[in-house]
């Protein structure tokens, strides 16, 4: 069982969260102004690293609260967990949470 620590309620079992994505994607300033590429670019266009990676989650189980996660996505493991508009933790390699 892998347990995902809400930043709201604490460690839950992973049946009550749903993946939202790559975080941090940020809303074009003024959208207006993009040609279809550029704003194809912004809907579709994601990461897709081996290794860390910062993910939106919720909790649709439990509080039905978004928030942001670092997940290995070689190793699915949870790194560090935070809230949305909360800064990034700061991840060592061999960190576990
Ligand atoms: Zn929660």
């Amino acid at each position: 069982m892998l347990l995902i620590d809400c930043p709201h309620c604490g460690p839950r079992d992973e049946i009550e969260f749903s993946y939202g994505g790559e975080a941090h994607v940020v809303y074009p300033e003024d959208p207006s102004v993009l040609n279809d590429a550029e704003w194809g670019r912004y809907l579709f266009y994601r990461e897709n690293p081996k290794g860390d990676f910062a993910e939106r989650w919720i909790h649709s189980g439990g509080c039905r609260k978004w928030f942001n996660a670092i997940r290995n996505t070689a190793t699915y493991e949870f790194k560090g967990t935070y809230a949305m508009g909360e800064k990034a933790p700061t991840i060592k390699e061999g960190d576990a949470k």
